[in-house]
């Protein structure tokens, strides 16, 4: 049986365009041939008649129930009254004879048509289900298939979404919601990711995402950013844990052997075994294992205070006051002893733990300062954002629920910020930063010089300091042109009312020059280096105090 259904599809599977068209002039003609084979071998008195069933059934098979009635028709018509019973004395037809075809040559059309159109039906869900999951109706790795090698050209992006919860979901809410919940997340992903996507579910808990790269980060942070909508089946609202992992392959071509996804899951498998929302890697830093482990690390690191922060002072040089200091994170492994942040930090900011993180040191730094001020020492305590707190739309939120919960003074506490953030000029940044600085805290750039040092965005935010990095300042002595930058970047800096602070000041001769070209404030090894926490209060105020005297 399966062996002529076989046979069958791959006939009717067969049957395209040309064959309709080349079947249907062939049909055309046979109408009359058949009509005047049957008149000139004397009508329809004679057998020839039944050739009448080829054109009709033909018809059917070809073009469906609607033309196979037609068919019917026709050739009922044909060898109906427009046929003589006996062509010689031209006898005609009785009526009931007639009619009685036609309507036997209508049901054999008709019929015949119905058939195929079922079994075509047929085919197409067989089809569909051979490439798609039957739940969910989600592709499954089949509908690979049919596409060809370059249908997306050139690198891919690959993501592995794993759903931690199913056996909660399927559980609580029973196993049909978790079916609906996988498609909505289908639809989801395929409405808002580029044009081309294709999503695969790899089983019942993973699905599959690729499409055309463009930058890992921020492709990997679309995926994040869809899964991140609401989920509402009938009306309940569902919390679905993911752990995501991104990578990349070099082909379309490649996607479809499979095997690229094998870094994609492990990214994944990595982001739930470390309770990680996601991990966007390539390729090298998956072999990185070191940095991998350090990654899975951090989050028990910042419950277990394992990180800490170091306070650099930042001067007056005209006062001779302490202005402020600037936190700095360290963290000390025990495995691994003490690791600097630039060792971690960008790490970290390639999963949504920079979050966390961030929020931990505002929190410190705010009791940090109530600390000082109950000491007799008030002054700014800078903060470094990464931009990925400022691209988070919760994080304006966040730092104020800190700063009510610890009772912390907005007005003294600085965000630094790089100069490229600040040159993308995106609007979640924007208003972020406005919003803070609305509440009252102050804004630094950090390390100008480093990047594109346009100051063109002045006009677009009120920014407080500016912070020349360590490298410009070093060449300022031995270097004239530098020099002269950095005096008209001072300059241009004071006319929009911002304080400027040279960094990373390592020695007497390029203090004394940074003091000669109207620096503000001096931060360097010159005047002190990071500072542990209880070192602060004594430093500062040996240092207020041995410049009064
Ligand atoms: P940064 O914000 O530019 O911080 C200044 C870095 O220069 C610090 O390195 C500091 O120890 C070092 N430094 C200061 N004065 C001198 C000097 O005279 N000579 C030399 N050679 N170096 C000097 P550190 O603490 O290793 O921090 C490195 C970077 O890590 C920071 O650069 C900052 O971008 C980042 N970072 C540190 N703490 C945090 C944090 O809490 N959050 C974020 N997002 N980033 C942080
Ligand atoms: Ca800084
Ligand atoms: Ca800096």
């Amino acid at each position: 049986m399966s062996y002529y259904f076989k046979k069958m599809k791959s006939f009717i599977e067969g049957i395209n365009l040309s064959h309709k068209l080349i079947g249907g002039i062939l049909i055309l003609i046979a109408f009359p041939l058949v009509y005047l084979f049957v008149y000139y071998t004397g009508g329809i008195k004679y057998v020839y008649s039944h050739t009448m069933y080829i054109p009709i059934l033909l018809t059917g098979i070809l073009f469906g129930f609607k033309y196979g009635l037609l068919a019917g028709l026709i050739g009922g018509i044909l060898l109906g009254p427009l046929m003589p019973l006996v062509v010689e004395n031209n006898e005609p037809q009785e009526f009931f004879n007639w009619f009685y075809r036609l309507v036997i040559f209508i049901v054999i059309g008709g019929l015949s048509g119905y058939f195929i159109d079922r079994f075509k039906k047929t085919l197409k869900i067989n089809k569909k289900l051979y490439s798609h999951h039957p739940d969910t109706l989600v592709p499954n790795i089949n509908y690979l298939d049919q596409f060809d090698d370059n249908y997306i050209e050139g690198k891919i992006l690959l993501g592995t979404i794993i759903i931690n919860n199913k056996n909660r979901i399927s559980e609580i809410l029973g196993t049909d919601t978790y079916i609906k919940a996988i498609n909505v997340i289908y639809h989801f992903l395929v409405d808002e990711l580029p044009e081309k996507t294709i999503i695969i579910q790899a089983d019942s808990e993973k699905l599959w995402v690729m499409f055309k790269l463009k930058n890992m980060d921020q492709d990997g942070k679309k995926i994040v950013d869809v899964l991140s909508n609401d989920l509402d089946i009938e009306g309940i609202k569902i919390f679905i844990d993911y752990s995501i992992g991104v990578s990349e392959a070099d082909s379309f071509k490649a996607c479809k052997t499979l095997i690229p996804f094998r870094d994609s899951d492990r990214l994944a498998s990595y982001a739930k075994e470390n309770n990680l929302p996601y991990v966007i890697f390539d390729k090298d830093l998956i072999e990185k294992k070191y940095e991998f482990n350090l990654l899975g690390m951090f989050t028990e690191a910042l419950k277990n205070d394992e990180t800490f922060l170091t306070y650099q002072p930042v001067v007056d040089n005209k006062k001779n006051k302490v202005i402020g200091i600037e936190a700095l994170i360290r963290w000390l492994n025990p495995e691994h002893g003490l690791i600097m942040p630039n060792d971690f930090i960008p790490l970290v900011e390639s999963t949504q733990l920079i979050h966390p993180m961030t929020n931990w040191v505002i929190r410190k730094v705010i009791r940090k300062q109530i600390e000082l001020k109950k000491q007799g020492l008030e002054f700014y305590i800078s903060i470094n954002l990464s931009s990925k707190n400022l691209h988070n739309p919760n994080f304006y939120k966040n730092v104020m629920e800190i700063i009510n919960e610890e009772n912390g003074n907005p007005n003294l506490i600085i965000f630094e910020v790089t100069e490229t953030v600040l040159l993308k000029e995106e609007k979640s940044i924007t208003n972020t930063i406005n919003k803070l600085k609305e509440a009252g805290f102050k804004m630094a750039i950090d390390d100008f010089g480093k990047g594109y040092s346009s100051l063109t965005y002045l006009n677009l935010y009120e920014i407080d300091f500016l912070k020349i990095d360590r490298y410009f300042i070093s060449k300022i002595i031995k270097n004239p042109s530098v020099m002269q930058i950095v005096e008209a970047t001072i300059k241009l800096a004071h006319q929009f009312d911002l304080q400027v602070v040279a960094e990373g000041v390592e020695d007497k001769e390029t203090y004394e020059a940074a003091l000669d070209i109207g620096i503000d404030y001096i931060q360097g090894y010159y005047i002190a280096k990071p500072l542990k926490q209880d070192e602060v209060k004594k430093w500062c105020e040996k240092f207020n105090k041995s410049n009064k005297s």
